[in-house]
């Protein structure tokens, strides 16, 4: 009986989510026993070609990693989704933009015109940019284009399923390609990792404090973190309230705060938008420039609370900036 067959693809990301699939050590060996992986351009030497010529639906699964940010991620997102019976989103980026989305907080020629101009390495006299298409001795080569705003995958695609982290955790990474052999998928939409909020698996809830009155934030830098106590009673933003759990807390086990990777539950909409309500309100000063003072211990607000989200949160990407069906 032939195996069932799977896409692994990478868009914009770090790569770290291809290493999250390795990190399965020898249990990738048992999936490669139940499974024949048909397309990883980043591990194996398949041809786009030799997936679009596959009948539609013929892989049972794409695990698809990274942000959508160029006309190439965009085509091969599509492709794959008309390939797949199930398209699953894999990794922070993919499921909520990550990273790679906070580029929405600029237009797309202020970051060409720094990337290749103004960068304190760039030595450009000439001012040359990437072309998108390129002749020379009767050849044509392109270049795929970078859209205007960055997407997560369901902003461009119809997905399936959703596995969060950055990078997912070999556990739940094993847990979800269990399920999907097996059949036991959860309803379509799905999170495949607990609905509950971080703080509950983190070794720390105990001196999670009630009734917190922040007078500063201290970034982890700048301060000789307590191995034991929780963040927020060290005045250290920490967004395990607001993150789903799944990771084992990881970040809190090895003395960070959590960023917040795993996004927020079901029941939270906007997750920068509830740790950043949560923050504010517990607030010690009363008076607007005492207030100023605290919050000069956030100096990235974006990068704090929408490091993984921005572009799925309710704000998506800089007031004023053109969304432009992503072109
Ligand atoms: S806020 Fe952070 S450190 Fe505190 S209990 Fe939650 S996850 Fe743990
Ligand atoms: S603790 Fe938070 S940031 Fe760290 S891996 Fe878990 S969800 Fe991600």
């Amino acid at each position: 009986m032939p195996k069932p067959k799977i896409g692994i693809y990478w868009c914009a990301s770090c790569g770290g989510c291809e290493e999250a699939v390795v990190d399965l050590a020898e249990d990738i060996l048992g999936v490669v026993e139940k499974v024949d992986i048909m397309f990883w351009p980043c591990a194996m030497d398949f041809k786009k070609a030799d997936v679009e010529a596959m009948p539609d639906k013929s892989l049972v699964a794409t695990l698809l990693n990274g942000a959508i940010r160029s006309s190439e991620q965009e085509e091969m997102a599509h492709m794959l989704r008309r390939k797949s019976k199930y398209m699953i989103a894999y990794g922070s980026c993919a499921c909520t933009g990550g990273i790679p989305a906070l580029a929405n907080q600029f237009p797309r020629e202020q970051i060409l015109r720094y990337v290749y101009e103004e960068s304190p390495t760039t030595v450009n006299e000439a001012k040359t940019r990437p072309q998108l298409k390129f002749a020379e001795a009767g050849r044509e080569v392109t270049l795929p284009e970078l859209r205007n705003v960055v997407r997560s995958l369901d902003q461009v695609v119809d997905v399936d399923y959703y596995i969060p982290g950055c990078p997912p955790t070999p556990k739940i990474t094993k847990a979800a390609i269990g399920a999907l052999l097996e059949g036991r998928m959860p309803p379509k939409g799905s999170v495949l990792s607990p609905d509950v909020a971080l703080c509950e698996e983190c070794s720390r809830r105990d001196s999670k404090p009630t009734n917190v009155a922040f007078t500063e934030f201290k970034r982890t830098h700048q301060k000789h973190l307590d191995p034991q106590l929780c963040f927020l009673a060290q005045g250290v933003i920490c967004m395990g309230a607001a993150t789903r759990q799944g990771c084992g807390a990881q970040c809190p086990s090895g003395n960070m705060p959590c960023t917040g990777c795993f996004g927020g539950t079901d029941r939270v909409k906007d997750q920068g938008a509830k740790a950043l309500s949560s923050f504010c309100a517990n607030i010690a000063a009363k008076e607007a420039d005492e207030i100023d003072q605290t919050l000069k211990g956030i100096p990235d607000p974006v990068g704090t609370f929408y490091r993984y989200g921005l572009a799925k949160s309710l704000l998506r990407r800089k007031a004023g900036l053109p969304m432009s069906n992503g072109k």
